[in-house]
């Protein structure tokens, strides 16, 4: 089977082609760098987002604060982690940049204040 994929690693964005034949990777076609390569392989095989949301914050100025992940997250977490921004609830103040919880290791840092 061939996946093709648009490469978000770059402007040039990179049309690429991998052949994955029995569950591994046999070829891979229109990289330009290692990294798109390495980007690609990733997508195959563990694909990864980092996760955006909005959570309501007690006493601030405004009723929530917009967050996100440190670092990517495995795409089958994400239901997981969804339900556990769903239960989160912070209190006033929040700096921008502050991380204001913890999953699984993984750092959720507010993107604005409140
Ligand atoms: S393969 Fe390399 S050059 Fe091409 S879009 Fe991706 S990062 Fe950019």
């Amino acid at each position: 089977m061939i996946y093709r994929f648009t490469c978000i690693v770059c402007p040039l964005g990179c049309a690429i082609e991998v052949e994955v034949e029995n569950g591994k990777v046999k070829n891979v076609r229109g990289c330009k760098c290692s990294r798109g390569k390495e980007w690609v392989l990733q997508e195959v095989t563990s694909p990864k987002r980092v996760i955006m949301s909005v959570v309501p914050v007690e006493g601030g100025a405004l009723p929530t604060v917009s967050v996100k992940t440190a670092e990517p997250v495995p795409k089958e977490l994400i239901p997981e982690l969804m339900e556990f921004l769903a239960e989160l609830k912070l209190k006033a103040p929040v700096e921008v940049g502050e991380t204001v919880a913890e999953w699984n290791g993984i750092k959720i840092v507010a993107t604005r204040g409140a």
